[in-house]
């Protein structure tokens, strides 16, 4: 183990059931993020986009975020300006609901400027107030700020006490106005926009992909440890920043490399600068990245997302193998792993299922009876092609166990003979602190059942996870953050405190 992981306590982890605690305080159970105290959501898309040349930028942010849309479902915004126009000008829309539910023609044509940013929101039930859509943008001592952040902050409470003490008032629950206010605060007394950003950074621990707007720049930063995604583009003269390579390709440009962890990269009419002064040469990209969450065409720190998990496949069949007659995948997380699995195995590779693209995401569902249904809706089994045959199925992670357990019924409601479950990643047992949306531990079906009352909670015939040693093979040796799995984070955790002010909705 890496000397800077930090491997949590059996105490703590017993006092970190403060998610409970936060919860019966705000009077909230059932709603998990209510009040989670030092969490607010952020499981995001970002992207940000200067054209020195004056073109106007609406557009392309709006493609950039449809791409990013998988990042989150929940909420949307751009903010533009224009580098030449009066200092504080700025143009504003955000709201609950799809890219393409809250953007429309019209409502890009009143977003006019040639630099803008924008942001795809996931929040879970204490998140999902209207005013927590980003970008931010204020008004500060220069003119515009505005900000969108991918990631969650360990240190907030602390932080939010130090402003408030010295009189702060807040208008969001999230993290990213407390980023934002020390940045306003920063700025009076540096010469630089990117002095502010970095005296910030120095305050802020846990994960950040940022992307801030100033009157005249557009700048990106990564935390130290990398923890979230972050890249760099080029189309004709404009910068692109995006959270996925997969934002450059919907909007024509071409993928110039990643921000590195630590790195803060400003884009203005002068070109591209950079500063690395924040790093510390420790990297932690999070493997959930690669597992689940992006988009199977993007490239995160020079590993290609549909690579890993093809190679989490044949792991996976390597050390999980089993006689069967089709190998087939969740769709669609669970599509290339069930891939990788039929490539090592000989076995053939077929779909089992019609997957119904337009139900949200099943997981984001608030009550079991609803996530069940949700199943049902998203998903109904291809039986003329299961019927009679012993099935290999394959999915990306068991979170609570609902989807599988589905699934496996479905395929033995429609005649097959064995179903084989294997998952490409390792048994899910604990929180993240960076960003995932994790139930509570309780919750988590690996940490209710030894492996074999998992296999029959879920009706299998056999069932085999991902071995944790097989990670880092699966990114080619990139140092990663897989703490939701073995409870090694990266840095330390402080503990819980309750904000000062507010009780989440
Ligand atoms: P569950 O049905 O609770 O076991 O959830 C497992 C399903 O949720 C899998 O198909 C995953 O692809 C998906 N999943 C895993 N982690 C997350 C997450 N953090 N957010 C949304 N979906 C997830």
């Amino acid at each position: 183990m890496p000397a800077f992981l930090f491997l949590r306590t059996a105490a703590f982890a017993g006092s970190r059931n403060h998610k409970a605690d936060s919860l019966s305080v705000c009077g909230r159970f059932g709603q998990k993020e209510a009040c989670n105290m030092d969490k607010a959501k952020e499981e995001c898309g970002v992207f940000g986009i200067l054209d020195p040349e004056g073109g106007s930028v609406a557009h392309s942010i709006y493609y950039g975020l449809t791409a990013l849309q998988h990042r989150g479902q929940e909420a949307c915004g751009i903010v533009t300006s224009d580098t030449s126009g009066p200092v504080g000008n700025y143009h504003c829309r955000k709201n609950a609901g799809l890219v393409s539910e809250v953007f429309h023609e019209n409502s890009l044509e009143s977003l006019p400027g040639n630099l803008g940013i924008g942001h795809v929101r996931y929040s879970t039930t204490g998140g999902s107030r209207p005013e927590n859509a980003q970008p931010l943008a204020i008004s500060y001592i220069k003119g515009t700020l505005a900000l969108a952040h991918n990631g969650n902050l360990v240190n907030t409470a602390d932080l939010k006490w130090e402003l408030v003490r010295n009189g702060a008032v807040f208008h969001t629950t999230t993290d990213s106005e407390v980023i934002a206010f020390y940045l306003a605060r920063e700025r009076v007394h540096t010469q630089t926009i990117q002095e502010a950003v970095l005296a910030t950074a120095r305050k802020l621990s846990g994960s950040y992909a940022l992307v801030i707007m100033s009157p005249q720049k557009l700048i990106g930063l990564r935390d130290p440890y990398g923890l979230k995604p972050l890249c760099l583009g080029k189309r004709g003269q404009a910068y692109i920043l995006a959270s996925e390579s997969c934002a450059l390709s919907a909007v024509d440009a071409e993928f110039i490399r990643d921000v590195e962890p630590g790195e803060m990269v400003i884009l203005s009419e002068k070109g591209i600068e950079s500063n690395r002064s924040l790093q510390t040469g420790r990297c932690a990209h999070c493997i959930f990245e690669y597992i689940y969450f992006a988009r199977l065409d993007s490239r995160l720190d020079g590993i290609n997302v549909y690579d890993a998990r093809i190679a989490a496949g044949r792991a996976l069949a390597r050390s999980h193998p089993i006689a069967a007659d089709l190998v087939t995948g969740v769709p669609e997380s669970g599509l290339p792993a069930a891939k990788g699995f039929a490539l090592e195995s000989g076995i053939p590779f077929g779909f089992a299922f019609y997957k119904n693209s337009y139900i949200g995401r099943t997981f984001i569902k608030p009550s079991q009876a609803e996530r069940e249904s949700g199943v049902h809706l998203k998903l109904s089994v291809l039986a003329a092609t299961v019927k009679g045959k012993r099935i290999v199925l394959v999915d990306d992670s068991i979170v609570r166990g609902t989807t599988m357990k589905n699934l496996v019924q479905m395929l033995k409601d429609a005649g097959a003979s064995e179903v084989h479950v294997r998952i490409s990643s390792p048994p899910f047992r604990h929180p993240c602190y960076f960003g995932t949306d994790v139930p509570s531990e309780e919750e988590l079906i690996a940490n209710r059942l030894s492996m074999d009352g998992i296999c029959r909670m879920l009706g299998a015939d056999s069932l085999g996870y991902l071995d944790l040693k097989a990670l880092p093979e699966m990114v080619k040796g990139l140092p990663i953050c897989s703490g939701c799995f073995d409870n090694n984070y990266p840095m330390e955790i402080p503990e819980p405190k309750p904000f000062p002010f507010w009780c989440g909705e």
